[in-house]
């Protein structure tokens, strides 16, 4: 697919992303609308996302996104990025629901087709690298550039993980070649924390719990933990990156409280378990290696039922190996 062909006759774009948006669904939704800003000048262009972190503040045009939909607007084409499902594009959904086509760019295991035309790779890193292969290159600025590496660097834990492939290394190459300051992209969206953000990851780390042998380890922070160190959940990004890292452990669980029982469920794994499955068991989404799902009801219950199905998950692999 190529963005500049799926546009052919449309005069508004709508572009929005899912909620609590991360470095790639910031960086492919800022990518596409930093393209046809350069490409297509006389197009209406609207991106609408929750407020960045400031740790994005380098990305051109970052202060245009809009928070608030305009519920009226037909969009001729609107485009879902980073996103598996319509309930991760609230309150932007009536934009969604009017337009008169819309495009999913993805990259979600558990990415359901829910748009007119849906470009979706779930072997890709990142929503970046699907939007890459949408876009002509030598269309591609310096500044959209920035987005787009930044997005691959996020998905991939900078270069990491195991969906990091040759070709994305390729895009990434391709992205530096226009110039972009990739050490400073690095270094200040993705490493740099302030002082209550590893204040709070050592508490987290502190506090949490190896069970199953030390194959698994999770970790929470209440609301009165983030109410006391003045967070929110956006601040909490890369604990259960850490957690993971701990020697010996395969899957690693981060919660944080959303609510009087509700809580948000990061999991995380290195190479056995597929946490996607696990996450959409309990009506979540995302990757093998990296998903999440909102939990209600008592922390020790969900820990349980999570531990139930890791062990499900081994004992279908043990049986497997005892077959062969
Ligand atoms: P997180 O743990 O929130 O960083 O998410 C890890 C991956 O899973 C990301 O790619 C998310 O987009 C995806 N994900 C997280 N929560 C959900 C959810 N409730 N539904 C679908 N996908 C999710
Ligand atoms: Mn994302
Ligand atoms: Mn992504």
């Amino acid at each position: 697919m190529n963005v500049l062909e799926e546009l052919k006759g449309a005069e508004t774009v709508g572009i929005t992303g899912h909620i609590r948006p991360d470095g790639d669904c910031i960086g492919s939704c800022m990518g596409l609308y930093s393209y046809l800003k350069d490409n297509c000048p006389q197009l209406d262009v609207t991106v609408y996302l929750e407020t960045p972190g400031s740790e994005f503040h380098y990305i051109r045009d970052i202060d245009k996104i809009q928070t608030i939909p305009d519920i009226k607007k037909e969009y001729d084409v609107f485009f879902v990025l980073d996103c598996s499902s319509l309930d991760r594009i609230e309150p932007f959904h009536s934009c969604f629901e009017n337009a008169k086509k819309t495009v999913c760019i993805d990259h979600h295991i558990s990415n359901g087709s829910f748009a007119d035309v849906n470009v979706v790779d779930a072997q890709a890193s990142s929503a970046c690298e699907v939007l890459y292969r949408t876009l002509e290159d030598d269309k591609i600025s310096k500044d959209t550039a920035a987005c787009i590496y930044t997005g691959i660097v996020h998905d991939t834990g900078v270069f990491k993980y195991s969906s990091t492939s040759a070709q994305t290394m390729l895009i990434a190459g391709k992205m530096m070649e226009k110039g972009i300051d990739y050490s400073d992209i690095i270094d200040n969206s993705f490493y740099t924390k302030t002082y209550i953000q590893n204040q709070i990851l050592g508490r987290a780390l502190l506090e949490s719990v190896l069970f199953y042998d030390g194959k698994c380890i999770f970790s929470l922070v209440t609301q009165d933990e983030m109410n006391f160190y003045g967070v929110t959940g956006r601040e909490l990004g890369g604990i259960v990156e850490q957690l993971r890292l701990t020697e010996g452990v395969e899957v690693a669980i981060f919660l944080y409280q959303t609510g009087e029982e509700e809580y948000k469920v990061s999991l995380r794994s290195k190479k056995v378990i597929d946490v996607s499955k696990i996450a959409m068991h309990y009506g979540g989404g995302g990757h093998i290696r990296a998903a999440g799902f909102t939990a209600n009801g008592a922390v020790h219950d969900i820990i349980n039922n999570i531990g139930a199905r890791i062990e499900e998950q081994y004992n279908a692999l043990s049986g497997a190996e005892n077959v062969e």
